[in-house]
């Protein structure tokens, strides 16, 4: 098998429409530091197919090694830093807010994607006993031995003997990543006791691939839309909330996600901040009054019945 080989995805993965339409083209560009087998896939072509019945937007083109997404994400991230990073604060506020308007009780709570950890932590410090599962190996280590978490270092389809075991189940940032997102959705119901919720949160795709548009249009940007199989997956509140069903959930509220806060104490990084934190409330309060949600990223809670 030559290391680029791909399969390609004929029908949607979410709902297994086969009317899909191509809406974008985009070139892999990796620069160095990724695994030579990722690293090999440099220049080849990938699809955006968008799904006509569910409005999913997904990539046609996936690598057949089983193993690429998890090479894909064995970078030297610093784990230190990813656990003590506070560019997520207000996503992880928003997020348990939203979970303790639904699930007020707490309990257990599994984080698939843990990474550094950060959100185990901020769930431990509210009263949750958290866990986590992550595929980054050297993050999964860092969690569980210096930091003393219970962190399962496997996928989270590989993850059984916990079957209604837990209260809440977060995928913040993760499910855009994934290949097979169904299948990931359909573990995480399993894992859910009765009552337990789902939070969910992902890059919104018509948000996200307008603002790409402009500033690709304007020069500000010339990064694409599926970021060298970075994002693979592009949601809609709509496809969300027909796969969320689809697996035995109950979708409940889609709100506005928080923005990610980058940024040190100058002046244009707080200038930014402003404007991502006026958008955001912007977008929520006529979210709130039209149903309709525009957010660059979005937050879904279901609940199992
Ligand atoms: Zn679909």
């Amino acid at each position: 098998m030559s290391y680029h080989e791909v399969f390609l995805l004929k029908k949607c993965p979410l709902c297994d429409s086969e009317r899909t339409k191509p809406v974008k083209f985009e070139k892999n560009e990796f620069g160095s530091g990724v695994h030579e087998d990722v690293e090999s896939f440099t220049g080849t072509w990938v699809t955006l197919l968008k799904c006509q019945d569910c409005s999913f937007a997904f990539s046609k083109e996936i690598p057949s090694d089983p193993d690429f997404f998890t090479k894909r994400y064995q970078f030297n991230f610093d784990p230190g830093f990813e656990y003590n990073a506070n560019y997520k604060s207000s996503i992880l506020v928003q997020t348990f807010k939203l979970i303790e308007k639904y699930q007020p009780s707490k309990g257990k709570l599994l984080d698939l994607g843990s990474f550094g950890g950060n959100l185990m932590k901020f769930a431990s410090e509210h009263g949750y006993e958290a866990e986590g599962v992550e595929v980054n190996k050297n993050m999964a280590e860092h969690c569980s031995k210096t930091l003393n978490m219970v962190v399962h270092n496997t996928k989270v389809q590989d993850f059984e003997g916990h079957a209604g075991e837990y209260d809440v189940i977060t995928l913040i940032d993760v499910l855009e990543h994934l290949f097979e997102p169904r299948g990931v959705i359909e573990a995480a119901s399993k894992l859910l006791k009765p009552g337990g919720v789902l939070v969910i949160k992902v890059p919104h795709y018509g948000p996200q691939h307008f603002k790409q548009n402009i500033a690709n249009f304007f020069g500000i940007s010339n990064r694409g839309i599926f970021h060298n199989f970075g994002h693979i997956n592009l949601f809609s509140s709509r496809s969300l909330s027909k796969v969320i069903s689809k697996c035995g959930l109950e979708p409940l509220e889609c709100i506005v996600a928080e923005s990610e806060m980058w940024g040190s104490d100058s002046l244009k990084f707080k200038l930014k901040n402003i404007i991502r934190t006026v958008v955001h409330t912007a977008l929520e309060i006529f979210r709130k009054i039209t149903g309709l949600n525009l957010g660059l990223n979005i937050t879904i809670i279901a609940k199992k019945n």
